[in-house]
């Protein structure tokens, strides 16, 4: 249990709970109550119909054969995409709602920055018929419009938020600013592995699904349990927390993940907070954080609007410290060729996120008896546009 969180919210160095006076009651209930909660017997049963029923799990796990040839190395693609609402959030989001109406609570908020943790939250408030608020810059509200109309039509009232650079960042802020005023009332439903203590705990909980999938999967297609290699993207952290979960103390499992490099880790154009972060405090927890020098939260930049957050959760901060994760950076061009590459290769078409996962292939060693379980976060449908504007980066695939 090396990598677990501690009583007191910590990853090693990072994590805790910095939050302002009027959240700490709040907070500190939560603390106290999710787990308690969730393994109840109740809860777990609940939460499993509406995954099978309602999300439609198990997702697949699918040998890649022509991808497999490809790259040496025997592939599995664990199908998140295939989720209702078409990505991984949905685990997530199912979970918190139901420990929200355990604890009482009446009135849902959450950030987006993409909008698809939005989609999911909304989607799960239409749900169980719960009052729905989603903080979202205005930048975003412009640039993803159809995740914004996919709110309102769940019945969700979306705030464009107007300060910083109106990302995902301020949104983030703007959720606990609103959480603060109305701490008694509000659950907030946190989209990634970040946030004050339980959050990432909490998240990572709700996601390690795919990694329990993923280890009954494994052994009924290969005779055994875990993969020489597990991969995956990595913005906040959840769907990466979810595909290692019950591998993280198992030292026969490689983990690789995708970072979003943008143009190159090293330029002023980067989301690639492992490799270029520094320890601060953001939105609640100690983690690293691109910043400068007076401790300004800096903008992040990549082609993907999910991996576009300029922390990372403290778990994986810890574990790519401690050595346990190899994290490499993608750069935009080469997601959108590894895009490219699994929509022609297998049928799929990749959601840009999941696209930076695809293209760690390529740096890494791999032998043709070794067993790869790589996650497809979700689909691609909502990036088509950004896809077809920037072929010109798909290399052999993009003459059409
Ligand atoms: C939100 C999102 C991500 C990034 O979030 P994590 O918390 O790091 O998983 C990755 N892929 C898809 C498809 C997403 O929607």
């Amino acid at each position: 249990m090396k990598y677990q969180v501690d009583e007191k919210g910590f990853y090693g160095e990072f994590g805790g709970a910095y939050v302002p006076e009027i959240l700490y009651a709040t907070v500190r209930n939560l603390q106290e109550q999710y787990r308690e909660i969730i393994e109840t017997e109740a809860f777990q049963q609940e939460y499993h119909a509406l995954l099978k029923d309602y999300v439609g799990r198990p997702s697949p796990l699918y040998y890649a054969r022509r991808m497999s040839e490809r790259y040496g190395c025997r592939l599995y693609l664990k199908r998140e995409d295939l989720n209702h609402t078409g990505a991984h959030k949905i685990n997530n989001t199912i979970g918190q709602i139901l420990l929200a109406k355990k604890m009482g609570k009446t009135r849902i908020i959450a950030e987006t920055g993409a909008g698809q943790h939005g989609v999911a939250t909304a989607t799960v408030c239409a749900l169980m018929g719960m009052r729905c608020e989603v903080f979202m810059g205005a930048t975003d509200v412009e640039r993803q419009h159809t995740n914004v109309e996919r709110m309102r039509m769940l019945g969700a009232e979306v705030h464009p938020v107007r300060t910083g650079n109106m990302t995902l960042s301020d949104a983030c802020s703007e959720a606990i600013r609103d959480w603060c005023c109305h701490p008694a009332d509000t659950f907030y439903i946190v989209g990634s592995t970040m946030g004050p203590h339980p959050y990432p705990d909490l998240v990572a909980r709700m996601q390690s699904v795919i990694s329990e999938e993923i280890k009954w999967q494994l052994q009924e297609q290969t005779g055994r349990d875990y993969p020489d290699y597990l991969v995956a993207c990595i913005g906040g952290g959840s769907n990466a927390a979810g595909t290692i979960y019950h591998y993280m103390d198992d030292e026969r499992v490689k983990i690789v993940l995708a970072e979003a490099g943008g143009h190159g880790w090293d330029t002023d154009h980067t989301a690639a907070t492992i490799h270029r972060g520094t320890t601060g405090i953001l939105h609640g927890a100690k983690m690293l954080v691109m910043q400068d020098d007076d401790g300004q939260i800096q903008e992040a930049f990549t082609i993907s609007a999910g991996l576009d957050y300029p922390g990372v959760g403290p778990m994986h901060c810890h574990m790519a410290k401690q050595g346990r994760t190899t994290v490499l950076s993608i750069n935009d061009d080469e997601a959108i060729r590894a895009g490219y590459e699994l929509t022609r290769m297998e049928g799929i078409i990749p959601a840009i996120e999941s696209a930076h996962a695809i293209a760690a292939l390529q740096k890494m060693t791999l032998k043709t008896d070794d067993v790869v379980v790589l996650t497809v976060s979700g689909r691609g449908d909502k990036d088509v546009e950004t896809y077809l504007k920037n072929k010109s980066l798909a290399g052999e695939y993009g003459n059409f």
